[in-house]
């Protein structure tokens, strides 16, 4: 047995449970004869519930992309929007606490506007119910609550939680942020993060090891950001699906744990599991930095004395993919797809030859991806440059510090000084305009005329940062958005270009310079900002959901599977990419996240209609045109279920819960697709649907809406309990009456085929409770 120096108990719920995965991790080596690990596969592995039970194979190529391991993660963290759902499922289960460690963060329903002050003020006022309902069930069950302002989720798990060697789930797709300092976190739905909670084991397919290897090292304009920029450029957004991305190499060591944290958020963009790196120096300065010497200590031994938090010597990589920081280039990807990387030296003419705004129409930094102190003191260096130069910004400019702890730092620090003054917006630490709570004054929602915008974030599918399907959103490092705003014209590379004075003068920026961490390390901030520490669940809270609410809405259980075979109409072909943002859109309807029926008027409101060519169009058996979700809701009152025909990646973007509950809700059977982006697949297993992909991607062609789609051999597929995949015939019938059969594919698990027959994956998990 391992041995670790002892902690408080308090501490202890911010450690790994090292000795206890050592533990694990020494019968996994005992099964696969010692063969080395990759960390990825480590920290995975001695989370499982059994090892015994789940490593089937000794050999690691049997596993990996294969085997389900049931897993016990040690911690769970939600924001504000995905917890409504999350909790309303938890509380069906009647348990008085959850199993494990989690926190709520009140982010995403906070709008940006003018400023911290009048923003937080308003958001609060309008989302007062909810953020009620969430601190009443932070009480009740003893989960963590940081309110609104406290700041981002992802920023306040790598202040506070992540820790090397943690496996922690979160209702976010960019909770691999983590990874940054050590951990694997994993973006989820509700519905999984429930099985955590619950102390149910945690499903996942082993997922296959994409090792990046990092030679060189950054300088002058490069940044962290430009590593992941450029790999989703490589590996495009489908390109990490089904892998863990562990970073390895000479380069790692020159990165600063927030530029780590960076690299794993944005590993969601290429649809990666997670993303990981190897225990640093820089991990144990950022641990010491944010009050955790004590988990340094922890995680020294863990690798000292055990090698736990690094890969083992001549570990296999599935794919490897080699990048040189020191030649690396700012990249800038966009529009509308977070993998469409140019470096910058060549944006100027692409922006040409490809008719974007030449005409930038304005620029905002930070967010959860980067508002590190080191993002934000390289781009207030270029601030301060430009202002020395006499230079103001020529488009709007803002600033969304992460965290109280981040903004505080960079206020005693003269940081929000050097921003406001030079026409900079502070924010409120919040998500505000990355996820569609910019209420901007400048470009109406609607506008026809495309505008670009710079940003430092992560995403910049269609609407999502103003709600305008013609904002072009670029998505680069904050040191080129600061650049960009003191030209703000396209043609602008300010590595090699000038600005002209007013006096006549030639202005060129130097590279920016900047601080890995505070030197007179970080401030605590605004106390009001801070989660009460007392964490004992208290059974006596209520948790008020009113029936007349429209925000709010207690949860019905989905109906079981009737044990027959699935017989749907078509409801509509969707033609292209299709995300979660397309299906299930945030913006305005996040208002809606804890009100199943009222969110469900937005189902598939971004899809277009293949055969038709328009957006949010379906057409009845009778021709009747109809928006998507009156279609939905008019079928679901005829009781008439309904498959819906898709392409690629479906579901790609947010881990959105919405996207499948919503389809469910809607009387939706079955989604057939091309293929799966991995979260939302899960998604819809775990509500009771029925995911299957084209066995021939060509038979995409042959559906068509109105068509009845029927399964044939779903009973006996059942009756067999699943064998983590398999193929299922489907029976196609035309109006005319001409059918044929063709082949699908489906990935479910022994498990997944009981939350299909229970109805749903929460059903499953309170019969098993009432048994
Ligand atoms: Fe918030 Fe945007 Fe980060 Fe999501 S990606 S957590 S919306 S800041």
């Amino acid at each position: 047995h391992a041995q670790f120096p002892s902690i408080t108990k308090e501490v202890a719920s911010r450690t790994p449970p090292y000795a206890k995965l050592l533990d694990n991790l020494s019968k996994v080596k005992k099964i696969t004869n010692n063969s080395p690990l990759t960390l990825a596969e480590k920290i995975l592995y001695s989370h499982l519930c059994d090892p015994e039970e789940s490593i089937i194979s000794s050999k690691l190529e049997d596993i990996r992309g294969l085997q389900y391991l049931k897993l016990n993660p040690d911690r769970v963290a939600m924001q504000d929007a995905s917890a409504q759902m999350t909790l309303l499922q938890f509380m069906t289960t009647g348990l008085a606490q959850t199993a494990v460690p989690a926190s709520i963060h009140c982010d995403h329903l906070i709008v940006g506007k003018e400023g911290e002050s009048k923003d937080l003020k308003s958001s609060i006022t309008t989302n007062k119910e909810v953020f009620d309902f969430l601190q009443s069930c932070g009480k009740k069950y003893g989960i963590q609550f940081w309110g609104p302002g406290s700041g981002i989720i992802h920023q306040i798990v790598l202040e506070n939680f992540s820790a090397p060697g943690l496996m922690m789930l979160g209702t976010d797709s960019h909770t691999p942020n983590a990874g940054g300092l050590g951990a694997i976190a994993i973006g989820v739905g509700g519905a999984d993060a429930v099985d955590a909670l619950t102390g149910t084991p945690w499903e996942l397919k082993a997922p296959k090891i994409l090792g990046v290897k990092l030679t060189g090292q950054l300088s002058g304009w490069s940044s962290p950001k430009d590593v992941i920029t450029k790999l989703a450029g490589i590996l495009t957004v489908r390109g990490g699906t089904g892998y863990i991305v562990e970073y390895f190499g000479e380069g790692v060591s020159t990165l600063s744990c927030t530029g780590m944290a960076t690299i794993c958020n944005m590993g969601a963009e290429i649809g990666a599991t997670t993303s990981t790196f190897p225990y640093q120096e820089a991990h144990k300065l950022y641990l010491q930095a944010t009050g955790r010497g004590s988990v340094a200590e922890h995680a020294d031994v863990a690798q000292n004395q055990y090698g736990f938090l690094k890969p083992d010597e001549g570990a296999q990589y599935d794919k490897v993919i080699e990048i040189n920081l020191s030649e690396l280039e700012p990249h800038v990807n966009g529009p509308f797809t977070p993998d469409l990387s140019t470096p910058i030296s060549e944006f100027g003419q692409r922006s040409l030859q490809e008719d974007w705004p030449q005409k930038i129409s304005a620029g905002l930094i930070g967010s959860c991806t980067n508002s590190s102190y080191q993002d934000m003191t390289r781009a207030a260096d270029l601030v301060t440059q430009a202002s020395k130069a006499g230079l103001k910004p020529r488009i709007p400019f803002f600033v969304t510090p992460g965290s109280e702890q981040i903004r505080a730092t960079l206020e005693r620090d003269g940081l929000v000084k050097t921003f406001t003054e030079n026409g900079g917006i502070v924010l409120a630490n919040a998500c505000g305009p990355c996820i569609g709570q910019w209420d901007r004054e400048d470009i109406s929602k609607s506008s026809s005329q495309t505008n670009s915008i710079f940003t430092s974030f992560n995403r910049n599918f269609r609407a999502r940062n103003d709600g305008n399907r013609n904002t072009m959103n670029f998505l680069t490092s904050p040191e080129m958005v600061t650049a960009m705003i003191y030209s703000g014209d396209a043609q602008f590379n300010p590595i090699t270009d000038s600005i002209k004075l007013e006096n006549g003068k030639e202005f060129k920026f130097n590279p920016p310079k900047g601080q890995d961490l505070p030197s007179r390390g970080f401030e605590h901030g605004r106390n009001k900002f801070y989660p009460e520490q007392d964490l004992t669940p208290q059974k006596d809270v209520q948790v008020e959901v009113s029936p007349e609410s429209d925000r709010l809405q207690l949860l019905e259980p989905f109906k079981p599977w009737n044990g027959q075979e699935l017989k749907t109409n078509v409801l509509m072909k969707v033609e292209g990419k299709c995300t979660t943002d397309h299906i299930s859109a945030a913006g305005a309807w996040l208002k809606y996240k804890g009100h199943l029926e009222n969110i469900s008027y937005n189902t598939l409101i971004g899809a277009q209609n293949k055969e038709t060519g328009e957006v949010n169009k379906a057409y009845d058996l009778d021709g009747t045109a109809f928006t998507i979700p009156e279609l939905m809701f008019k079928w679901k009152q005829d009781q008439r279920p309904w498959t819906v025909v898709a392409e690629h990646n479906y579901g790609e973007g947010s881990a959105r819960e919405h996207a499948a509950l919503s389809p469910r809700f809607l009387g939706g059977q079955i989604l057939l697709v091309k293929s799966f982006a991995r979260i939302h697949e899960t998604n819809l297993k775990k509500q009771g649907m029925l995911p299957l992909t084209f066995a021939n991607e060509a038979d995409y062609d042959k559906i068509a809406s109105g068509d009845v789609l029927e399964t044939v051999g779903l009973i006996d597929l059942v009756a067999k309990g699943g064998n983590n995949g398999g193929e299922l015939d489907i029976k196609i019938t035309k109006p005319s009456g001409d059918s044929f059969v063709i082949k699908a594919n489906h990935t479910m698990s022994k498990d997944q085929i009981e939350f299909f027959k229970a109805g749903s994956a929460i059903n499953y998990i309170g019969n098993l409770r009432r048994a």
